[in-house]
Parts: structure tokens; sequence; C-alpha cells
């Protein structure tokens, strides 16, 4: 897991606006051969020759997608560029630069700032992303951080969520339900600390959940490996909502149904026994859990023998017609409709 620091506070005032964009951005290099001209005018410039480029950003709350109470700041900016990342991979694209904008309070010194800093260019570095440009304001409540990655493609190597056919496979990497858990388990420990500040966690037994949730990684593997392996997706999505969100945004996007088999989900050890730690149904997680950042996608089935050795794929279901509906097949072999339960910020859940 990354280092936590905790040393002097300096004032952000006594810097000014200029002053802290100078601070932060003094030591940012840039590798992208499309990066023309970085941070420092009013606008970067970019080239990407011939290929595409795609564009995905997302905004991070205080209180509401994140809480400082367990979240350590190079984590969160870390994490901030991952899950942007991770939508790039999911159209079978390649990163290439990221802008980074945040609102801070004054109640953060500028160490505070530079700690979340500190995550974004270490995950800017093991994404190989240019950092170029933002923008830094102060708020009146919370911390605010918007980043908009952008990244390459050939156009006929790009993947929608639109193109899965009846017959295909349902694939998914990694595994799955691991983050959510990890929350479970800092949301507990947190509690536990504020009755006794005095509490010690143990969180070895967690420390996969913990680190699947705090340090979550991008699947950036997945296109280079899917090319070699000669195997294009029909569909793809990343599992950022859990897995039975992401496999109805496919099937309604692409009209077709969905058989979803229970027994196939692929699930950390460490997973199976916090479930039951927790007496919490391990399937209920995987579908409903959400920020996995595993990609989810679906192959023509004549795919399958060049996919079936790899340890990073776990094929979870096949596509029907529309008419057949979206179905869970459970462990007891009965077929029950899959709900949209994913994670919603929206809703309470
Ligand atoms: P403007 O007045 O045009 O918004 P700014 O003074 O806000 O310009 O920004 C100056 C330069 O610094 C721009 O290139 C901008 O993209 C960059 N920048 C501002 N804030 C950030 C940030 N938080 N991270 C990276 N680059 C930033
Ligand atoms: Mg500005």
């Amino acid at each position: 897991m990354l280092e936590d620091k905790n040393q002097k506070k300096t004032s952000i005032a006594e810097l000014g606006e200029f002053g802290l964009i100078d601070h932060l951005t003094k030591n940012i290099q840039i590798t992208q051969e499309s990066t023309i001209k970085s941070i420092g005018d009013d606008a970067a410039v970019l080239d990407f020759n011939n290929k595409k480029v795609v564009i995905s950003t997302d905004l991070l709350i205080e209180g509401v997608h994140f809480d400082l109470a367990y979240m350590p700041l190079k984590h969160l900016g870390y994490k901030a560029v991952v899950v942007n990342i991770s939508d790039i991979c999911a159209m079978n694209a390649t990163a290439t630069q990221i802008t980074v904008s945040i609102a801070i309070s004054n109640r953060f010194p500028l160490e505070a700032v530079e700690e979340l800093y500190e995550g974004i260019q270490l995950a800017a570095k093991t994404y190989n992303v240019d950092i170029i440009g933002g923008d830094t304001t102060s708020s009146q409540k919370g911390l605010i951080i918007s980043i908009t990655a952008i990244g390459e493609s050939n156009l006929d190597e790009i993947v929608y969520r639109n193109g899965a056919q009846p017959n295909d496979l349902l694939v998914v990497t990694g595994d799955i339900g691991a983050a959510y858990m990890g929350l479970q388990v800092l949301e507990r420990e947190k509690q536990v600390f504020q009755v006794n500040p005095n509490n010690q966690p143990d969180l070895e037994h967690y420390s996969y959940l913990i680190e699947r949730q705090l340090k979550p990684e991008a699947r950036k593997d997945i296109k280079e490996l899917l090319s070699k392996l000669e195997v294009k997706p029909t569909s793809m999505i990343d599992v950022s909502d859990g897995l039975s969100s992401e496999i109805l945004h496919i099937c309604k996007q692409s009209n077709v149904g969905c058989n979803l088999y229970e027994d196939k989900i692929p699930a950390d050890p460490q997973l199976i026994n916090v479930c039951e730690e927790f007496n919490i149904d391990i399937t209920t997680i995987a579908l409903s859990g959400g920020e996995d950042y595993e990609l989810l996608f679906t192959i023509k089935m004549d795919d399958f023998d060049k996919i079936k050795a790899n340890p990073n794929f776990t094929v979870i279901g096949h596509i029907t017609e529309e008419k057949e509906g979206i179905h869970l097949i459970t462990r007891a072999n009965t077929k029950i409709p899959l709900k949209a339960r994913g994670w919603n910020s929206l809703s309470e859940k």
C-alpha cells in the first residue's frame, strides 16, 4: 500500500492560486509523442495523427464518492486517475493524457494537496499518461476532483457497449466484489475507531480487499493481451457499478438478452472468507458492489479457444436473444431476472 505522510502545515493562501498551480505542476514531465503543448498556456495542444481520440471524465466529491476518514489523500489521487483510465481501457483504447481539476477548502494545508498530487503523479507515471492541464480553485465545502482522461486507438480497434450478439460469450477479467467488501471493512473500522480511538485495527486478513478499495488498478494490460490472442471483443464496459448494472448496459445497448451463471463469477478466496464473516451473500456483492474496475466484455463463441487457458479471463455467461431476457442462473439452477441494483450514488442503497 502507498505510504502516508504527515508533517508540517503550510497555508495555501500564502501561495495564492498561481503559486499553488506552479508548485504542484513544476515537476510534471511529458512523455507522450502526441502531447505538443502541455501545462502553461490557455489550452493544451495534442496531435494524434491518424488515430482516433477517446475522452472520458469523472467528478469525485468528498462525502459522496470518498471519505477522507479512511482514504489517504495519496490513494485518493491515485484512484481518481485510475477510474478514468479504466473508462479509456473499456473502449479498448490506450490512455495518453489527463487533465486534473481540483477545488480545495481552506482547511487543507499545502502538504495535503501535495499528497493528493503525489498520488495523481504516481498514477500518471504508472499508466504512462501526461498531465497536460487542469484547473485549481477553492471550495466552501469539501474536496472536489475532476479528471478527464484522453486516449487513442485505431478506429477498427475501438469497442462499444452495443456490439453484443446472441451466442457471444460473456467474459470478465480478474475477480469481482473485493473492492466493495474492502469498503465495508473500512467502514466498520472507522466506527470502531470512533468509539475507541486507541483501538489499533488489525487489517491483515483484509489486505487484498482494502487494497482493491483504496488502490484499484485499471486493466491497461487487456487491450494488448486481447490483441496478442487475436480476439476483438464485440462489446465492452468496465465494472465500476457492479456486474448486474454493467451487464444490463451491454444488453440494453446491444438489444440482446443474457444468461449469467452464479457459479462462474470469479471471487478471491479472501472475499469468500470475509463474506462469511460478515454474513453477506457473495453473489449480491459481485452483482451490486462495484468499484472493481475489471473489464466485462463479449466475444464470439469461435474465439473461446483463444482465451480459455488464460487466467485473466473467466467466461461467466452467454448472450441470448433479447426476448429471452436478462437472467442469473443460480447455483440451484433457478433462473431469476437480473436487476440493476448496481451502486448508485444518487440514491440510498
Ligand atoms: P486559466 O486562467 O486559463 O484557467 P490557469 O491559471 O487556471 O489558466 O492555469 C494555468 C495553467 O495551469 C493551465 O495550463 C492549466 O491547464 C494548468 N493547471 C491549472 N490547474 C491545474 C491543476 N490542478 N493540475 C494541472 N494543471 C493545472
Ligand atoms: Mg483556470
